[in-house]
């Protein structure tokens, strides 16, 4: 589909925007990108931003490779609500005129793609937690009000009330980019805080997911605050998941096909198909853990209580049930959605989503069993137990998480060979690289043992 760039352009000067970004994101899901006056606006629809993917983290290029350019997706513009100069586009990369393969975004359209072959639109919606943060004189960092420090902050309006500046300039930007906020409030963890708004195509949320970060902590820095995607910054208090509730609904009517009126077979609130799907996903819990729950933080962030003094409604198995928080997948009150608790905020959205739905796919093309829910509460369980149920436990670090990854077909195969490899590598190094680091915990601990 051909951009009307002359009335785009248009649009977006009487809107007071200067500067383009045609933006991508690396490895992490971080979004990179360069400015272009708008006077360049259709150049950069052509393709005219280049940019050389060894100088980030994870595009797999070499110094001597050619360049890669972004294309913008005009569908995706969004004026940026803390500084209306400038304007973003999602994109995609290409490679001397062809789609990068190892480009996130083109990743999760190719499984959309395939979705859409089998008659499905798959719809998510991230739940986003995160902290807010004020940076300390002796370089640390601390919650960034008083009565963050309240005792059980969980739902505590006090809390949100203290910082309502910094939220209420967020949900009203993303209610301004057309978001549709549904509610907000303050977390289990001091500092914590949660924006829910309205489910869209993965696409679309995903665009949406990498741009809320990098929004969220432009404004909370107009505030003398940071936001962190850490995560799981307190051993003792919860950490921030990005909850995947998920969907397919036909592509031809928007049908949503999870809606378990037409039969539940297991009576927590989905369809057959979406019980499949479920199936599919589990099958693939620990590969995907590697890409959902990305970095050597995720790990401690998927325990049962750990160090806190509470529960820390974080998924440790691979396991699903009715509206039961200690399951990997949970299928919420209402129903006809799917939750995957496993996700954290420091996610690749697009290729969380493209492996999730892939593993999905596979439950629904092999019209797979997903077995009897676990209504009750699986912290209960020790690991002997959980193993004698034969249920998965979900990998302890990034180490195991990503040698799961390495020896999964799927993963492979969504992924394309270039990008696996690439992640593999990656993920190799930063589990390497931490494993091998000797901490302050061991000193405190073995130095004067023996
Ligand atoms: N913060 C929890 C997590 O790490 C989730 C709490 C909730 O259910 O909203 O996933
Ligand atoms: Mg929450
Ligand atoms: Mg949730």
């Amino acid at each position: 589909n051909v951009v009307d760039t002359a009335s785009l352009q248009a649009s977006l000067a009487e809107q007071g925007v200067k500067y383009a970004m045609a933006s991508y994101v690396d490895i992490h899901g971080c979004v990179k990108g360069k400015f272009v006056p708008l006077d360049h606006l259709d150049n950069m629809f052509k393709g005219s931003e280049l940019y050389t993917g060894a100088a980030l983290d994870g595009v797999p290029q070499d110094i001597s490779d050619n360049e890669v350019a972004a294309m913008p997706d005009a569908d995706s513009v969004a004026v940026c609500p803390w500084d209306n100069r400038l304007a973003w586009f999602a994109g995609d990369l290409h490679l001397d005129g062809e789609p990068f393969e190892a480009c996130s975004r083109t990743i999760l359209k190719r499984q959309l793609d395939r979705a859409k072959a089998m008659g499905f639109t798959f719809n998510l919606g991230i739940e986003t937690e995160f902290f807010l943060f004020r940076e300390t004189e002796d370089g640390g960092f601390a919650p960034i009000s008083k009565r963050d420090s309240l005792a059980k902050p969980c739902y505590d309006p006090r809390g949100m009330m203290d910082n309502l500046e910094i939220i209420d300039e967020l949900v009203e930007a993303m209610n301004g980019l057309g978001w549709d906020v549904y509610s907000f409030d303050h977390e289990d963890a001091n500092g914590q805080f949660e924006t829910d708004f309205k489910f869209a195509d993965a696409l679309t949320m995903s665009d949406r997911f990498v741009f809320f970060r990098m929004m969220a902590n432009e404004i909370a820095r107009k505030h003398g605050a940071f936001a962190s995607f850490m995560p799981k910054p307190y051993s003792d208090k919860t950490g921030s998941g990005a909850h995947y509730n998920m969907s397919l609904a036909d592509a031809e009517t928007g049908e949503n096909l999870f809606s378990p009126d037409a039969g539940d077979p297991y009576g927590c609130g989905v369809s057959e198909l979406g019980y499949q799907f479920i199936a599919g996903v589990l099958k693939h819990a620990r590969a995907i853990s590697a890409v959902i729950a990305p970095t050597v933080n995720s790990y401690k962030r998927l325990v049962r209580q750990g160090s806190m003094s509470g529960s820390t409604w974080a998924p440790v198995f691979a396991c699903y049930g009715n509206n039961n928080r200690t399951n990997m997948i949970r299928i919420p009150g209402v129903g006809s959605r799917v939750e995957c608790r496993a996700a954290d905020i420091a996610c690749n959205p697009y290729l969380g989503a493209a492996l999730v739905l892939a593993a999905g796919l596979e439950g629904i093309e092999n019209a797979m069993d997903a077995g009897e829910p676990h209504r009750e509460n699986m912290y209960r369980y020790s690991d002997q137990e959980i193993d004698a149920m034969g249920v998965t436990m979900l990998p302890r670090t990034l180490g195991e998480a990503i040698t799961d990854f390495a020896a999964d077909p799927l993963a492979r195969e969504v992924f394309g060979e270039r990008m696996f490899g690439a992640y593999v590598d990656f993920k190799q190094d930063e589990w390497e690289s931490y494993h091998t680091g000797v901490s302050a915990w061991e000193i405190e601990r073995y130095l004067k043992l023996f």
